[in-house]
């Protein structure tokens, strides 16, 4: 299958390039040029499956036979190694759980996916040298998926001293093919860097270089399959009363579940549940879209001003506003409401939200209709933002064994100054 631009539905790019591109020459981003619909039997038969059977059923559509069937259903089971179990939190929501991968959030699953494709592609000439800059999450998602994944050497760049220690040590222990650049300097001069190594056609007739930022459709594509799965937990007598309420950031995660629901998934309705930072909400409302400054909230991997998967949501729906408010609404918390909501959801339920879920879940608890199902995703690990859970809470979490071990290993970095010329050198081996 072939990929179009958002830009310009003719510029059309086989997976190949729009994997290691991430975007288009015209900035629009890469969309499948078809969904299929998946039949009745592949619906009445996912109960029981694990997610890398389904998993393989989807996505095989977009990326064989460019990769042969054999190699793409390992790639799959691969990266889909471990549970995302749905769990009952009142007689009629459900959290689905996200945070049993490696650093305990849903972007392993994008991240573990993605490495497996781009190194795909490496294996037949040069190594693919993927740049990221980080504020902190994304670092540790991406150097974890791509841990030990051959032909692929990944470069992270953040700014000393502005992460937390727990982060930073999720992507400063790893060592093999992850390097960390610890830029004496700000977020914005690590990704100003990474521009501007993009840019430079000198570096770039040498090294193969690519992004593994959440435009990439590698990374939000296999994020689907996970709302199949969860729903293969779920009777399958509710699943026309279920309603998805998806914490929502840059729109990558709720443009997955579109995507699934393109694809015959038979569920209600959606929500997309967001933080101060209002812009969808206010979307729907007057049928305007205005992005804005992003606003600092308790949700924070959900600041985002002006979603960057905008673009494919109106894609998906045409472009017509009523297309979306039939099957999509929008709430908006401020930080005061997901601090009450992560409260007395823990001593009413007993069960612990974090700042991200929390608005999933309380958008579910304030607008359900009578007879409907709800399941919010659980996009992150709580004790992954303990001080912000333990103040709105407090009660004290525990801090999980696989995110305690990453505080066991030693930190190595290669500190640089805020400079591209000796980032350059660097990545050339001078
Ligand atoms: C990235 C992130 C989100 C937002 O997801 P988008 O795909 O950007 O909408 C929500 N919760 C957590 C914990 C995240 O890391």
């Amino acid at each position: 299958m072939n990929f179009y631009s958002t830009n310009n539905r003719n510029h059309t790019t086989d997976l190949k390039t729009a994997v290691l591109k991430g975007l288009a020459p015209d900035k629009g981003l890469y969309m499948p040029e078809e969904f299929p619909v998946l039949p009745a039997e592949f619906w009445n038969n996912i109960k029981g499956k694990s997610m890398g059977e389904i998993g393989f059923e989807m996505l095989k559509p977009f990326f064989c036979p460019t990769i042969p069937e054999d190699k793409f259903r390992a790639m799959v089971n691969d990266a889909f190694n471990f549970e995302v179990p749905v769990v009952k939190v009142t007689d009629n929501i459900s959290a689905m759980e996200l945070f049993h991968g490696p650093t305990l959030a849903f972007k392993d699953v994008g991240a573990r996916f993605l490495a497996r494709v781009m190194s795909y592609f490496a294996s037949n000439e040069k190594e693919i040298n993927v740049l990221v800059a980080t504020s902190g999450d994304t670092g540790s998602a991406v150097a974890n998926g791509f841990l030990g994944v051959n032909g692929v050497n990944v470069h992270i760049l953040y700014p000393s001293g502005l992460v937390s220690k727990l982060q930073e040590l999720q992507f400063t222990t790893l060592g093999q093919n992850i390097t960390a650049y610890e830029v004496s300097g700000v977020f914005d001069d690590c990704q100003r860097m990474v521009k501007e190594a993009f840019l430079d056609s000198e570096l770039n007739s040498q090294k193969v270089l690519t992004s593994a930022n959440s435009i990439n459709l590698a990374r939000f594509m296999p994020q689907s399959v996970y709302y199949v799965y969860a729903l293969s937990q779920i009777p399958q007598e509710r699943w026309k009363d279920v309603v998805v309420s998806v914490p929502s950031g840059n729109f990558g995660d709720i443009t997955a579940g579109l995507v699934a629901w393109k694809m015959g998934m038979p569920v209600k309705r959606f929500i997309a549940a967001i933080n101060a930072n209002r812009v969808f909400a206010d979307y729907l409302q007057c049928g305007e879209y205005k992005p804005k400054k992003s606003i600092a909230t308790i949700a924070n991997a959900m600041d985002v001003g002006d979603p960057s998967n905008f673009a494919r949501v109106l894609e998906l729906f045409h472009g017509s506003v009523d297309e979306i408010r039939d099957l999509i609404s929008s709430y908006s918390y401020n930080d005061a409401e997901i601090g009450e909501t992560m409260n007395s959801t823990l001593s009413d339920t007993g069960y612990t939200l974090d700042p991200h879920g929390a608005v999933g879940f309380a958008a579910l608890r304030d607008h359900m209709k009578d007879g409907e199902f709800g399941l919010f995703l659980e996009t992150a690990h709580p004790a992954k933002f303990i001080d912000t859970v333990e103040k709105y809470t407090g009660k004290k979490i525990e801090i999980p064994s696989r995110l305690q071990k990453f505080a066991e290993g030693t930190k190595k970095t290669v500190p640089i100054a805020a400079d591209y010329k000796i980032l350059k050198d660097k990545l050339l081996n001078k």
